[in-house]
Order: structure tokens, then C-alpha cells, then sequence
């Protein structure tokens, strides 16, 4: 998992080249406002937070804008007014289909690969092994094209929080993996689930342990039998995505970086240095050449956080 900064304006900025573009469109846009103006005064909304957002839009925006701990207390209210004893409350029914039908078309209206660009997540933040991109196929006429989409889990399902479905803090640049793991789990039934929003650095870090201190003395093949790979990281994370058993299958990686750690002082940098003498590394250079890992943005590569805190586990002990 790693975390993905709260940044306020971008989220502002999404509303502006995103949404403001669905709400204000000749086409739908004005249906849209309208509808959910109607919706607003309807049974189980109406004289309600949520009632109030969807009557204008100013309400709106603030909607789409909230921040992630409002995104979770959002989702409690809806919960509240939509479920009792985790089962649906009947009287509610035709609201809620109106609502999930809205919304679902809004979204439909995102681009979701300039989405996922406009982000600048890379890698899937709950995992961190892979690219957020994927192939799709698209059918124009008789030609079929290819081309790459970006996937997004809506951290609150929007099959059971539709109004969460376009809220810029809700929505997760994801490998597809990972979408598909988590698919409809609700972050309120599992926990310690916590968002990419909502995590802290040191709330997640790897670690090895190792067991047999003869560890160097073998060759990169044998090493990985003498550690486990240790993760910190809320309980809710961990079981859903599986992470620390996963990442104990990349002890082959672990143990290059074990290697590559041990030798990693001023001498070794100096030697690199040498050797492309006339080329300005910076020591950040140098670091992703020698570990094939970004340090401080962990995000912008597969495997960078967990590289990266093997490194400096090893790097600090030897
Ligand atoms: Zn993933």
C-alpha cells in the first residue's frame, strides 16, 4: 500500500476539467442538475446531507470535493439512511435505484485513461507490483482498435455508495488485479481497510528477517531460504490483498536487494562514479541504477516500496 498525497487543489482541478464539463454539457448536463434536484426531495433524501448536496451545484461540489475522512463519514450516513441491520430498507428501494442509475451515467461520462493520467499514480497503490494501465479493445465499425485504459476501484463500492461514484478522494487508480479483489468490499464491513488517502508512511513498511546469519555466504539461488519478509500495515490491507504472503513470493528480489544493500556505501557510489566518469549522476541516479527503484516516490514503480525499505534496512544494519 502506498499512500497517495491528499492534494486539495487537484481534486479542484478535477472538478473543473472533468465534471464541470458532465454537469455543464448541452447534452445531458442540465438533465442531470435537474434530476438531481428532484431526487433531492424525495423520500429518504429529502431534508437529509446528502438531499441538501444533490439541490444545487454548489452541493454538488462539495460532494465530488470531499476530503477522505468526509468520504468516509459520507458513507456512513448514506448507510445509515439506505440500510438497517445490514439489509436494505425497502421504502428506500426506488430512491436508491434512481440514485445508483444517475450516477452510474455520470460516470460512464469520465474519461477514465485522462483520469488516470491527471492523477500521476503510476502503480497500483495498494499493492505496488503493477502499472495501472491496461489493454482494451475497442470496436469501431468493422476495425478493432487497441488501446490502453486506466483502471479506477472506487475505494466505497459505487454498487452500494453510488453517490461516492465520482468524489475525487473515492476513486483508486488500480491495477486490475487488485480491482478485482477488492471489487464490491466495503471498507465500513472490513477492518482496518484503509484508502491509499487514508494510510500514513510508517503505517506500512517491510522488513526481513532474517534467520541464518550465514545469509551472504550463499549464493542469490539458495539466500532466500534464509529470511521471511516481515509487513507492517493495517490489518484490513494485509488480509484482503494477501500482501505479506505475496511479497514473500519476491524473496528472489529481496535477496538481490539484500546483496546490492550490503555493498551500497560511499566506495561502491564513488566506483559507479568513476566507471561513467563524465556523465552528471545525481545520487538519486545512482540509487535507481544500482536498486531499479524510485525511494522517495515508491509510486511511480512497480516494487519501489518494497526494494526501497529492504535497502534501507540493510544499508542501516551493516
Ligand atoms: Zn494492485
Amino acid at each position: 500500500m502506498i499512500p497517495i498525497k491528499v492534494d486539495i487543489e487537484k481534486a479542484e482541478r478535477y472538478y473543473e476539467e472533468f465534471i464541470e464539463n458532465i454537469w455543464s454539457s448541452k447534452t445531458d448536463g442540465k438533465i442531470f442538475k435537474n434530476y438531481f434536484r428532484e431526487l433531492s426531495e424525495k423520500r429518504c433524501m429529502k431534508n437529509t446531507e446528502i438531499g441538501r448536496m444533490l439541490r444545487d451545484e454548489e452541493g454538488l461540489k462539495e460532494l465530488i470535493l470531499l476530503k477522505p475522512d468526509e468520504v468516509r463519514d459520507l458513507a456512513q450516513t448514506f448507510n445509515d439512511i439506505f440500510y438497517e441491520n445490514g439489509a436494505f430498507k425497502k421504502e428506500c428501494e426506488t430512491v436508491f435505484d434512481e440514485l445508483k442509475d444517475l450516477f452510474t451515467k455520470a460516470y460512464n461520462k469520465l474519461d477514465k485513461y485522462a483520469f488516470v493520467n491527471f492523477t500521476d499514480v503510476r502503480v497500483c497503490p495498494y499493492c505496488n507490483r503493477a502499472f495501472v494501465y491496461e489493454p482494451m479493445t475497442e470496436e469501431h465499425e468493422s476495425n478493432t482498435i487497441r488501446k490502453i485504459k486506466g483502471q479506477i476501484d472506487h475505494f466505497f463500492p459505487k454498487s452500494k455508495y453510488p453517490i461516492l461514484a465520482l468524489s475525487y478522494f473515492n476513486l483508486i487508480p488500480s491495477c486490475g488485479v487488485c480491482n478485482y479483489v477488492k471489487s464490491e468490499k466495503d471498507p465500513l464491513e472490513v477492518s482496518e481497510l484503509k484508502s491509499p488517502y487514508e494510510i500514513k508512511a510508517d503505517e506500512f513498511e517491510f522488513t526481513i528477517n532474517i534467520e541464518n546469519t550465514n545469509v551472504f555466504s550463499y549464493s542469490l539461488n539458495k539466500i532466500a531460504k534464509g529470511f521471511k519478509v516481515k509487513l507492517k500495515a493495517p490489518k484490513g490491507n494485509n488480509t484482503l490483498f494477501a500482501l505479506e504472503d505475496i511479497y514473500n513470493n519476491h524473496k528472489d528480489i529481496a535477496a538481490e536487494v539484500l546483496f546490492k544493500a550490503k555493498y551500497y556505501n560511499e566506495a561502491y557510489i564513488e566506483s559507479i562514479r568513476k566507471t561513467l566518469e563524465g556523465i552528471k549522476l545525481t545520487d538519486f541516479d545512482i540509487y535507481r541504477l544500482v536498486f531499479w527503484a524510485y525511494k522517495d516516490t515508491p509510486g511511480n514503480r512497480p516494487l519501489s516500496k518494497f526494494i526501497s525499505d529492504i535497502a534501507k534496512q540493510i544499508i542501516r544494519d551493516f
